[in-house]
């Protein structure tokens, strides 16, 4: 009979999640058994512990869900050459199948066929889960758990940031989820000259702060573009980056941006947004660009290069708790108030 482990489930369709005991995975030859060190909770695991329209269509139970973690590689497949037991790894969450067009375009993190970690797969609410070694993210041994596995969204936000240089140049952040917060650290820690963060959060707003900000403002004074308009003297900053999918913060982020500048999107709108293409993009010359996970494994590379130069994403994580207590973690991402950000739970 096969080993046990407690996992965090979607076990029948509808709101919540069970903890619950199931087997141990049975790793395929391609894949590395992780005992799991910590493990983060995501907006996208809110909306599935929510069950809306987007998890309903997509999510398929019973299913282990969670796809931000770390842990210990305990069994490798036959076939895995790159990892042995004892390695400290992280995964990112974009599983690719490496033979498609786009893949083999270089540019696996959009693969035709990719399949996402722990929502199309059992994920890392558990206390061990399998991977594939083409997946699997190798950490600096001392690297704090906590921050191990949190890797997966400041990806996000190390690719949104620098998709180009940003050193020396201003940029204005639009969003205070945890993304746009660990967005200002990498921004500040890779040189920006200013950076402005347009949040609505004062509790999220104050993270910003800690992570770099240097003007905050905050969407209910109202006045976003006078503001950054005033403080530019007029021109609008180099970079703007879109990370709410908000109709209103899309043109604000627009209106702000220098003529020749740099429009990242990121946030993803949940019904289709306009933009005014000739005003906004083609009369004023910029550059847009698309943001889906994170550069294969470029940013991965920055990322463990930002950490040993010192940067510290600390700040964004409010909470560590029990994989047990997942409850109080889905409360607290739920509240009103937003004071959690990100929230780390450990097996
Ligand atoms: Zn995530
Ligand atoms: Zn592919």
């Amino acid at each position: 009979m096969a080993e046990k482990m407690r996992a965090v489930r979607k076990v029948r369709p509808g709101p919540g999640l069970e903890i619950t005991e199931i087997d141990i995975p049975r790793i395929k030859p391609n894949e590395v058994l992780v005992k799991v060190r910590a493990t983060s909770i995501c907006g996208t695991d809110v909306h599935i512990y929510k069950w809306d329209a987007w998890s309903q269509s997509r999510i398929k139970p019973p299913i282990t869900i969670g796809h931000e973690f770390c842990g210990d590689v305990v069994e490798v497949g036959s076939e895995v050459r790159s990892l042995k037991v004892g390695d400290f790894i992280s995964a990112d969450s974009h599983i690719f199948d490496g033979t498609c067009h786009v893949c083999r375009n270089g540019q696996p993190h959009i693969c035709q066929n990719l399949v996402i970690f722990g929502v199309d797969t059992n994920g890392s609410y558990a206390e061990y889960v399998a991977v594939p070694e083409t997946s699997a993210w190798k950490n600096d041994p001392d690297l704090d758990p906590a921050i191990g596995s949190i890797q997966d969204p400041l990806g996000n936000a190390v690719y949104a940031v620098l998709c180009e240089p940003i050193t020396g140049k201003s940029v204005a952040i639009f969003g205070d989820g945890p993304i746009g917060l660990f967005a200002i650290g990498v921004a500040r820690a890779s040189g920006a000259s200013r950076i402005y963060h347009i949040g609505k959060y004062p509790a999220r707003i104050a993270i910003g702060k800690q992570m770099g900000t240097d003007v905050a403002i905050n969407v209910a004074d109202g006045g976003v573009v006078e503001r950054i308009m005033d403080d530019t003297h007029g021109l609008g900053v180099d970079v703007a980056i879109e990370m709410t999918g908000n109709q209103t913060a899309v043109d604000e982020s627009l209106a702000v941006l220098r003529k020749g500048g740099r429009w990242v999107a990121f946030g993803i709108p949940s019904q289709p947004i306009t933009i005014d293409l000739n005003k906004s993009v083609i009369f004023k010359g910029i550059t847009i660009y698309g943001i889906n996970g994170r550069q294969l494994w470029q940013s991965w590379m920055q990322m463990q290069g930002l950490f040993r130069a010192g940067f510290d994403p600390s700040p964004v994580i409010t909470h560590r708790i029990k994989l047990d207590e997942f409850q109080k973690g889905f409360d607290l991402m739920t509240a009103a108030d937003r004071q959690a950000a990100k929230i780390v739970m450990y097996p």
